[in-house]
């Protein structure tokens, strides 16, 4: 019965992932959101058997039908971690006993709106404000929803102001340089969302994650001078120490890792507890 659910939840993960790569590319662009979906070389608007998610990927084998112009791989990838995640979170509410059809929609939407924040980010180094808006509003309507959790909301809003106020004056500091004011809206609602020992884990977790992913490009763009005949790839010669790379994946990366596998401060800083 579990694997069944297990399946379906990657099943309505991947069609959601797949409307998910339509709103983060028609986001901002003033296109209908409902419009059928063509591709972006020839035009030619898409049929059924191009739009399953993942498989229509696999079967092309990347290329559209007619013009075969290369697909990006952001739509595979994105359906397949959508997919992933729906299916985790179903696993991670069964395993404590409580699957309720409101939590684990609450969870599921809470899910989709992040993964277009990071992908647009990726995309366009920018969290659009409807996305960052709707996601602070549902963290904050978060013990409305789940009534399992303390009525008392004291902690749950100053949770939220507490993770985002040290990354505002940063912000405030330098005016924009170190960390995007968007980021901040994020951690507002990562706060609301995970409590402030549960945010201060996610936002290490990103941390960490973002200095191999720094560095890694860095060392990259370096060798590629170095050797320009061994390494020709151009896609990691763009990426010098000053090149800016998003922080929003990265913190909301950390922010699904501490929700799905319950982390929290205690968990990583050994000496927390002693405090
Ligand atoms: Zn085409």
């Amino acid at each position: 019965m579990l694997t069944l659910s297990l399946v379906l939840s990657f099943l309505v993960g991947i069609s959601i992932g797949s409307f998910l790569n339509v709103l983060v590319f028609r986001l901002g662009t003033g296109e209908k959101i409902t419009g059928r979906s063509a591709c972006l070389s020839c035009g030619r608007v898409l049929g059924p058997f191009e739009l399953v998610p993942i498989f229509s990927f696999i079967f092309l084998r990347g290329r559209c039908f007619s013009c075969k112009s290369r697909l990006s791989w952001q739509y595979p990838l994105v359906e397949l971690i959508t997919g992933t995640l729906f299916a985790a979170i179903l696993y991670k509410l069964a395993i404590l006993g409580r699957v309720h059809t409101n939590e684990l929609v609450f969870y599921w939407v809470i899910t989709a709106i992040l993964v277009s924040l990071a992908v647009y980010d990726l995309r366009h180094k920018i969290l659009p404000d409807i996305l960052n808006s709707a996601f602070i509003i549902l963290s904050f309507a978060k013990p409305f929803v789940i009534f399992r959790e303390s009525p008392f909301m004291l902690p749950h809003i100053a949770s939220g102001f507490a993770l985002s106020l040290p990354f505002f004056l940063v912000w405030y500091l330098t005016s924009g340089r170190w960390v995007g004011f968007g980021d901040v809206k994020l951690l507002l609602g990562m706060g609301f969302f995970l409590g402030i020992f549960g945010g201060i884990a996610a936002v290490i977790i990103g941390c960490w994650l973002g200095a191999i992913v720094g560095l890694t490009l860095i060392l990259c763009s370096k060798l590629v001078k170095k050797y320009p005949l061994v390494f020709k790839s151009s896609f990691y010669s763009g990426f010098g120490s000053k090149s800016e790379i998003p922080f929003g994946p990265f913190l909301i990366f950390g922010l699904l890792m501490a929700f799905l596998f319950d982390v929290s401060i205690f968990n990583i800083v050994p000496w927390s507890g002693i405090i």
